[in-house]
């Protein structure tokens, strides 16, 4: 797996989301769809918002974005330490397909699926 490489995209996505909170704070809440990469996370936004923006909740978006937001940093945190990849859970190797589909994961699957069971 490309760390820098995976840095780099996690930096450009803290950037644009944190321009999205802003803006979205200022009312205004176009700004995510016009977003152009074509990783699954973006797809995932595209969609939120979508579903919220019908509903005219924008609040919940912005929520949304500071979420993922918050992941972002905990996800470029742990590039830093050296933990990146790992389940904070059960210290497992999160494995490099769900990264790839799921880049700020901080749990393996199993930890993830029991933390979802106990929502
Ligand atoms: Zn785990």
């Amino acid at each position: 797996m490309d760390l820098e490489a995976l840095k780099a995209q996690l930096l450009a996505e803290r950037d644009r989301l944190s321009r999205a909170v802003a803006e979205l704070g200022a009312g205004l809440s176009h700004s995510l769809e016009d977003s152009s990469e074509e990783s699954p996370y973006d797809q995932h936004l595209a969609e939120t918002a979508a579903v919220t923006l019908d509903r005219e909740i924008d609040l919940t978006l912005e929520e949304n974005a500071r979420a993922v937001l918050a992941q972002i940093e905990r996800a470029l945190e742990r590039l830093d330490a050296g933990t990146y990849g790992t389940c904070e859970k059960c210290g497992a190797p999160i494995g490099e397909e769900r990264l790839r589909v799921a880049p700020f994961a901080t749990l393996c699957v199993e930890c993830k699926r029991r933390e979802e069971r106990s929502l």
